[in-house]
């Protein structure tokens, strides 16, 4: 039998019904904050997420789905190819491809959809996996720079989490400077590292030389007191990314967003400048990041576009679900009537009058002719309906059927015109 890659997984009704209700909210959400929609390839030319992630990052030295397509012609070399790790990168030369900045304004866009990562797969780690991501992006003349963005941005996020009913998340808040700070806090944790590396884990080892500021990642029990006594990113910033960490910070205050401060959270990806931050939850275990993101001011300079800085967060729709399910039972989507034809010549009857009760906006099965009462009852039960309608012969001559509630019992006869009305209430 042929099964799903592992890493992959199917989502299942009735789990999908909590994810169309997630995104539901997010859309209605996003609109509010004047966000709209982008869709990008699931793939894209490998270098774009060479250049923007960054070569040395886990995500594009190791865990990337990358093929050679064909050449088109002879003469043509093969391009490389590869599915979206994450989905900013492919935005951002969006971004750039359309000249969407000679618009002048605030480009606000979203997306939702699967991403691909060749992890380890694990609970909440998945090979593919679906993120909601969002992204402000912009020239400097239109605010893009500005720290209202970023509280803008993580108020939204606290009254998204808020409002799909996710409750004791936390946000974690760093800032990781811009470019020339992070060189020069690069090479203080490399003089850093130098004399204690030789005890550190395999990893750190060769990150020290790579990427130091991954040390701050490593989750190795032995390797903490060592990573705690590391200089601290914050001193290596400069006055206006300190005065711009600083007003995000205010403004978070003034509205009473909670926060904590975690300096050891520089993110896995290359491109981040100044804020990052990630929400956690504690119903996750050891995947405990719901969602990440930050600042990211040049990452269109470096994919050859104008000068755009942005700042975006990517939620990780499965771990989003796996939070909620950890507080218990999800609301499940009730389907309101069961539509039973009872007799020969009855379906085309029962037809017309679940259509009527659809257009009306109630959510209707349909049974069949064949079945007798007994079994319309056994399917009406199974598939979760709060009514069975029996449209017999007699109903339909009289225009009113037999409405049987299913929880209590109750049985009334309704009138065809009353009939809509009768079976939305609860
Ligand atoms: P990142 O793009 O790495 O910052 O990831 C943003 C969010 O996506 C994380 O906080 C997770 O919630 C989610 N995520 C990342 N990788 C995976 C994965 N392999 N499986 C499931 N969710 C993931």
């Amino acid at each position: 039998m042929i099964k799903a890659i592992r890493g992959t997984r199917d989502l299942l009704p009735p789990d999908t019904d909590l994810w169309n209700r997630v995104e539901a909210k997010v859309r209605e959400l996003f609109a509010g904050y004047n966000f709209h929609e982008i869709r990008t390839p699931i793939f894209e030319d490998t270098q774009l997420f060479s250049r923007s992630v960054g070569e040395e990052t886990d995500i594009v030295s190791k865990e990337m789905f990358t093929w050679d397509d064909r050449a088109r012609a002879q003469s043509e070399k093969p391009q490389s190819l590869s599915l979206r790790p994450e989905a900013t990168a492919g935005i951002v030369r969006a971004y750039i491809e359309h000249r969407l900045g000679d618009k002048g304004t605030l480009q606000k866009l979203y997306c939702i959809g699967p991403m691909f990562r060749r992890e380890r797969p694990q609970k909440g780690r998945y090979r593919q996996f679906y993120q909601i991501d969002a992204e402000i992006i912009g020239p400097p003349s239109a605010g893009s720079e500005s720290p209202a963005r970023d509280a803008e941005v993580l108020e939204m996020l606290a009254t998204l989490l808020d409002e799909v009913g996710l409750r004791g998340w936390n946000l974690q808040l760093n800032s990781v400077g811009c470019a020339e700070d992070r060189a020069r806090y690069n090479q203080a944790l490399r003089d850093a590292l130098k004399p204690v590396v030789q005890q550190m884990c395999a990893d750190c080892q060769r990150r020290a030389e790579t990427n130091p500021l991954r040390v701050l990642d490593c989750k190795v029990p032995e390797d903490q007191p060592i990573i705690e006594k590391l200089p601290k990113i914050s001193e290596y910033l400069d006055q206006p990314c300190r005065e711009h960490f600083a007003a995000v910070r205010a403004m978070l205050d003034a509205i009473g967003v909670p926060y904590s401060i975690n300096e050891r959270m520089v993110r896995g990806l290359d491109y981040y400048t100044r804020t990052t931050f990630e929400f956690t939850h504690g119903g996750l275990g050891a995947q405990s990041a719901v969602l990440g993101g930050g600042r990211y001011d040049g990452l269109s300079e470096l994919l050859g576009g104008p000068k755009a800085p942005a700042i975006g967060f990517a939620i990780g729709e499965d771990r989003l679900m796996l939070a909620l399910e950890s507080q218990g039972e999800q609301p499940k989507e009730m389907l309101q009537a069961f539509v039973a034809p009872l007799g020969a010549g009855m379906n085309p009857h029962a037809l017309k009058l679940a259509r009527e009760l659809r257009r009306a906006g109630v959510s209707a099965d349909l049974g069949d002719e064949n079945f007798r009462l007994k079994k319309s009852f056994e399917l009406a039960e199974k598939a979760g309906a709060k009514f069975i309608v029996i449209v017999g012969e007699n109903e339909v001559a009289a225009n009113q059927f037999a409405v049987k509630n299913l929880a209590s019992g109750e049985q009334v006869q309704v009138l065809r015109s009353g009939l809509a009305k009768h079976l939305r209430q609860q």
